[in-house]
């Protein structure tokens, strides 16, 4: 019997000994693989030395009948033989079995955690280290931070992340209760702004309240029976000098039990007034780091990633002009890409340079860039005559510098095809289409995109 037709047969086989056994027979049955049938015997192999003894004791004769039904030959037997080799690739399967449904439990527990966790502490599943771009400007935030997730209420206890707002500290210190909630999900993690643990006190330490003592422990208790708590923008504490009281209880004993505490804040520990000085010591006495504003190759990482995460095709240029005109905020540089995203949707337009620039208006002063000078640098650079440009011979070198020169007259002026088209003295559709055909090949074409990059330079827009 030829190799398929072999498996087929006994793919017959198996089902009809599936219909007939009872399902206690069942899991010898599943690993059974077939080796051969050969003048009506067949042949059979497991890695299972139990199953191969309970299947000839048990179900010998129901197995060699249902053989039968199947090759219609009276005198088909069946022999068992256990495998070594077939024991240890069962083995291997049997673990990696257990290991999936093993992850997929700890994956089911970490969302029931996460689920908890969200009702009450407003994480933002975006928020994870994987989605946060590293840069010069905050690598060492990262990299703390990624520490204690690791290894919470290891070295770097507490840890105080400051910076100015739209840096990423949210996103950072959410990332740490991601990062344990997924991977040590029997550690209790709490998320909390500052505003809502102030309000929280509030209500629960109101003097009229006649349950107050009871309700004060069920606070504390809320605040302080967890491993990792995350406190969110600490300069709201500012003037809320009760609050600060209890705040510092909160931190005693969460400190006192070996748990991590993370804080941030738009500014260090020492410019928040009227923050007690026991406070200050405290937030002082562990790890205190800065997010800085991030460099324009992290900008650019940002964007593209974004650009990436939602499958959106952006024009290279588009995204720098975005990351160079937006860069002392991440918050306003994703709010600048959302922007131009929606435009691009509602008036159906690509992702382009031009689009970007003419939504954003960033008042860079490449608009005072004319396309005299555009020619002129153009010319030169293909050692043509910029008389050449706007006249009509067809010369190679010529239209090459011709295309180009439309093409970034169209890019970097934003002016519209007819105006450029006076300058040039061509149709505007000729415009239109030397255009569209830089940039079709711009990118796969070295020659054109190495001299926009020069041209670009030497007219010092990017
Ligand atoms: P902060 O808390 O410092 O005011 P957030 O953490 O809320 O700032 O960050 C503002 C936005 O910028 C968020 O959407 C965040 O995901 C994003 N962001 C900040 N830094 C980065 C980074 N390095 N990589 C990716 N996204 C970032
Ligand atoms: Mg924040």
């Amino acid at each position: 019997m030829e190799n398929i037709e072999l498996k087929r047969f006994w793919g017959q086989v198996k089902e009809e000994l599936l219909s007939v056994l009872p399902g206690n027979a069942h899991p010898w049955v599943y690993p059974l693989e077939v080796s051969g049938y050969d003048k009506g015997v067949l042949t059979l192999v497991t890695g299972q030395m139990m199953g191969r003894d309970i299947l000839r004791r048990n179900y010998y004769n129901q197995m060699i009948d249902a053989l039968k039904r199947i090759s219609g030959d009276e005198s088909s037997r069946i022999v068992i033989i256990y495998d070594e080799n077939a024991a240890k690739t069962l083995k291997k399967e049997t673990e990696k079995f257990q290991k999936k449904t093993n992850e997929k439990i700890f994956k089911e527990q970490a969302l029931e955690n996460l689920s908890n966790m969200q009702s009450s502490a407003n994480l933002n599943l975006k928020y994870k280290f994987e989605n946060f771009v590293v840069g010069e400007s905050n690598k060492f935030a990262y990299s703390a931070a990624l520490a204690v997730a690791k290894n919470p209420a290891g070295k770097f206890n507490p840890l105080f992340i400051y910076g100015n707002s739209g840096l990423g500290k949210t996103h950072l210190m959410q990332a740490i209760g991601h990062y344990i909630i997924f991977n040590n999900p029997k550690l209790k993690v709490k998320y909390t702004k500052t505003e809502d643990y102030v309000n929280d006190y509030i209500t629960n330490s109101r003097k009229n309240n006649n349950t107050n003592i009871e309700n004060m422990s069920k606070f504390n208790r809320k605040y302080t029976n967890i491993d990792v708590i995350l406190i969110d923008d600490i300069q709201f504490i500012e003037s809320k000098i009760k609050s600060m009281g209890n705040l510092q209880y909160t931190f005693d004993s969460l400190y006192n039990k070996g748990k991590q505490i993370v804080i941030t804040s738009d500014r260090v520990p020492k410019d928040i007034p009227t923050l007690t000085a026991a406070l200050c010591s405290r937030f002082e006495m562990g790890l205190m780091l800065e997010l800085t504003p991030p460099d324009m190759d992290t900008r650019y990482e940002i964007l593209k990633k974004l650009a990436t995460d939602n499958d959106l095709v952006f024009e290279e240029e588009a995204l720098m002009y975005i990351a160079r005109n937006f860069s002392n905020n991440v918050r306003e540089l994703e709010g600048a890409f959302t922007k131009v995203c929606a435009y691009a949707e509602i008036s159906g337009q690509e992702l382009s340079y031009v689009l970007a620039r003419n939504v954003l208006k960033c008042g860079e002063n490449d608009s005072e860039i004319t396309f005299e000078q555009i020619a002129g640098i153009t010319a030169s650079y293909f050692e043509v005559d910029i008389k050449d440009l706007k006249g009509t011979a067809r010369g190679q070198k010529v239209a090459a510098a011709r295309h180009i020169s439309i093409y970034l007259s169209r890019e970097i002026t934003s002016q519209s095809f007819v105006n450029i088209a006076k300058y040039y003295n061509k149709k505007h559709t000729t415009i239109m289409f030397a255009y569209e055909k830089i940039k079709k090949e711009k990118d796969s074409n070295k020659e054109i995109s190495e001299a926009l990059r020069e041209i670009r330079q030497a007219l010092k827009v990017l």
